[in-house]
């Protein structure tokens, strides 16, 4: 059994991590609860007011470097981990190692450089403003990339001087448990980085409703994201919500289709489409959309499934109800309309039987506004329209309640940064797609994908406070 944090779970309080591609049980996991939360959030508490060393900020820059480099070390048997319990592709479970590092890494250098200000009132005053850590922070986050956003969360957090705990998704839990194990082996003082795994309703609702935390963080769906709001709200507790997205990718006449195709392809199947910030609408003008659907299918057709230790292009889906969710969503498209261009079915043979492989799908002729059009599939499912002209383009892209990640594709650089504005997303890409990003760049939701922002400077501003200090001279 993996060792987490929690000790001493209640007898036969456990729950199982399950490998999607083959349904094998990997490993046993402690059933957190109000007991175990309670426990690590006064842990926390005891870690944030009594480890002096924290408050030094060489100390904490020293300590995350550590940690950057232990992950680093670890990096091939970390990938296997998360390969195996999230179904993904080996090559890209090497990638969320990678980036783990590098949050660590990135806000180690952030951390001895967290400057207040000082303002200007005349020679009568000293006023300036210091950035103060929360205290206990609480974090959630989803399964489908548990080590990159456990990282992204804490990493920054630890940075300014917080303490965490962190409830990772019953689905997914492994790697975020040995991320708090490396760290302490890495020299994070106890306390400061706690995992407490279990299911949402049970570990998750008593994080958010413990009196002793500070600020809260969730990573994961609208419908939770409500719920955990709601609640902090009764608490009066600061929160930042990152949720999720339906992003367009919009493809203008003059679109480097030969530059375009390859990315639109891997924004839309990386991690089996179960990503936030997936590229999951294409709106091409109308004279190339019929070359441009030509040309997805013809790749989307060619691609490689497999289990992701085997290091398919696409892997199965998390989980039997995943799969009924995205297939679901795929048939009662085509129900409504939709025409399906390919894809569409459960993919069998080989070694594709015992897990949930859903094939590359695209649907053209999608009407906006229907379920396929406004609502996330979590699958590798792409809904595709076309638009006359630019004005067409933006509304359509504008068009869901979501707002986290958005593509233009065009040669003409002035059309693309006007349109840029005009946007409603937290991120938006000129002729390429970071599917979120990288580590340095702000990313969060306009809509209805959440407030708060993390990743950047911005994570550093969402984990402290300011205090403004004014003295008379
Ligand atoms: P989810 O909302 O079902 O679960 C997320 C987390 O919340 C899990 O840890 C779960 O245990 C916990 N949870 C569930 N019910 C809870 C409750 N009542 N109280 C407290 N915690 C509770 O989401 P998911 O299915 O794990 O992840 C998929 C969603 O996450 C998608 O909508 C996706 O877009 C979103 N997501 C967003 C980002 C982003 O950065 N914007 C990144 C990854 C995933």
């Amino acid at each position: 059994m993996i060792e987490t944090e929690i000790k001493e779970p209640e007898a036969g309080r456990v729950f199982p991590a399950l490998d999607p591609a083959t349904g094998e049980v990997l490993d046993w996991l402690p059933r957190g609860g109000s007991a175990e939360i309670d426990r690590a959030v006064r842990e926390g508490r005891r870690a944030f007011e009594e480890e002096r060393s924290w408050r030094q900020p060489a100390t904490r820059a020293r300590v995350l470097n550590a940690i950057a480099r232990a992950i680093e070390e670890q990096a091939e048997p970390l990938a296997v981990l998360e390969c195996r319990d999230t179904g993904k592709p080996l090559t890209q479970a090497r990638t969320d190692v990678t980036v783990a590092a590098r949050y660590f890494q990135y806000y180690a250098g952030w951390a001895d450089k967290i400057y207040g200000q000082q303002i200007p009132l005349g020679e009568r005053f000293l006023d300036y403003t210091l950035r103060e850590p929360w205290g206990v922070c609480g974090q959630i986050i989803p399964w489908n990339y548990p080590l990159q956003v456990s990282s992204r969360l804490a990493a920054p957090a630890l940075a300014v001087g917080n303490a965490v705990v962190l409830k990772p998704a019953e689905e997914a839990s492994l790697t975020a448990v040995r991320l708090a194990e490396i760290a302490r082996a890495a020299g994070l003082p106890d306390g400061l980085l706690q995992v407490v795994t279990g299911y949402g309703e049970e570990a998750g609702s008593a994080l958010v409703e413990h009196p002793g935390i500070d600020h809260l963080s969730f990573v994961g769906s609208p419908a939770v994201g409500t719920l955990i709001a709601l609640a902090a709200a009764r608490r009066l507790v600061p929160i930042s919500l990152e949720l999720g997205g339906k992003s367009p990718q919009v493809l203008f006449p003059d679109t480097d289709l030969d530059l375009a195709i390859p990315v639109i392809v891997r924004a839309l199947i990386q991690n089996a489409g179960q990503t936030c910030s997936a590229g999951a609408r294409l709106i091409a003008h109308a004279d190339i959309y019929g070359q441009v659907l030509a040309r997805l299918k013809e790749r989307l057709e060619a691609i490689r499934l497999g289990p992701g230790l085997e290091d398919p292009e696409l892997g199965p889906l998390i989980s039997a109800a995943q799969f009924e969710r995205a297939h679901g969503m795929t048939q009662r498209a085509i129900a409504e309309g939709a025409r399906l261009v390919s894809g569409g079915a459960r993919a069998s043979g080989h070694n594709l039987d015992a897990g949930y492989f859903l094939q590359p799908t695209l649907l053209a002729d999608v009407v906006p506004g229907s379920e396929i059009w406004t609502e996330e599939v979590f699958g590798p499912v792409l809904a595709a329209t076309s638009f006359q002209e630019e004005d067409e383009a933006i509304s359509l892209a504008n068009s869901t309640t979501y707002g986290l990640v958005a593509a233009l594709w065009t040669r003409d650089l002035s059309r693309a940064h006007r349109l840029a504005r005009r946007i409603r997303a937290g991120q938006v890409f000129i002729n390429t797609y970071g599917a979120g990003g990288g580590v340095e760049l702000p990313f969060g939701g306009y809509n209805r994908s959440g407030y708060g922002r993390g990743k950047g400077q911005e994570a550093i501003l969402t984990f402290s406070q300011v205090k403004n200090i004014c003295a008379a001279l």
